[in-house]
């Protein structure tokens, strides 16, 4: 082969090499797309197989439909899951729970919640998730609702309180398919200080976010 046959055939062998460098890119991008598209899918059924089992215990005891504190407007899509406290030390659920029953004939503010989770770590559901409830300002129409009890004036949660806290949140998040960044506080909504302690205490508030994380990769 002389010099001339070589430089033909590489020439010859460009386009070859051309074509199958085309080719290889062509199909690591349809392997890296269809991986990507895999993992999208994931999450978004992620935890659907056991949302009823793993529905904490809760008693359903809905307000009675009036303007004050159950609307029955409907929400919007839940994106959210919003912290509160009851700014009433030593309160207990089903008081908190009265409260907002008894504003349909008092009439003295709008004010609800869809859950309260109680000082022995009870929880009670006020209104449906399908329905607004009047806890969360600008944000009452697309987050749920939790007001949580407290036995003194610091606002700090006992044990029994927090631990059906982090469970009805990780179960909500699951049920709503709520992402656990997008649990906040009354706080990251209007800059009231509510939940307190969360408010004052930014690593609670981080740990508290890491333990639903936790309770939920637990119960998928
Ligand atoms: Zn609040």
């Amino acid at each position: 082969m002389n010099k001339r046959e070589n430089r033909r055939n590489s020439r010859r062998l460009y386009p070859v090499i051309m074509i199958t460098l085309v080719i290889v890119i062509a199909v690591l991008a349809v392997i890296l797309i269809l991986t990507r598209r895999s993992e999208t899918e994931e999450v978004s059924v992620y935890g659907i197989g056991n949302v009823d089992q793993y529905r904490p215990q809760m008693s359903v005891e809905l307000l009675t439909p009036n303007p004050y504190s159950r609307p029955q407007t409907a929400t919007d899509k839940i994106t959210g899951i919003v912290i509160h406290y009851v700014a009433n030390p030593g309160s207990t659920a089903e008081q908190n729970r009265s409260y907002f029953e008894g504003l349909k004939d008092s009439h003295e503010t709008y004010a609800s919640s869809h859950f309260i989770v109680g000082l022995e770590g009870e929880i009670i559901q006020c209104v449906p998730t399908s329905e607004v409830a009047y806890a969360s300002n600008d944000r009452n129409h697309d987050t749920v609702s939790i007001e949580v009890c407290h036995p003194d004036e610091t606002g700090k949660f006992n044990d029994a309180t927090y631990d059906s806290l982090v469970e009805l949140t990780g179960w909500l998040c699951e049920y709503l398919e709520v992402p656990v960044d997008n649990v906040i506080r009354h706080y990251d909504v209007t800059g009231k200080l509510c939940p307190l302690y969360f408010v004052e205490h930014e690593d609670a508030w981080e740990q508290f976010k890491d333990d639903v994380t936790h309770w939920i990769s637990k119960h998928q």
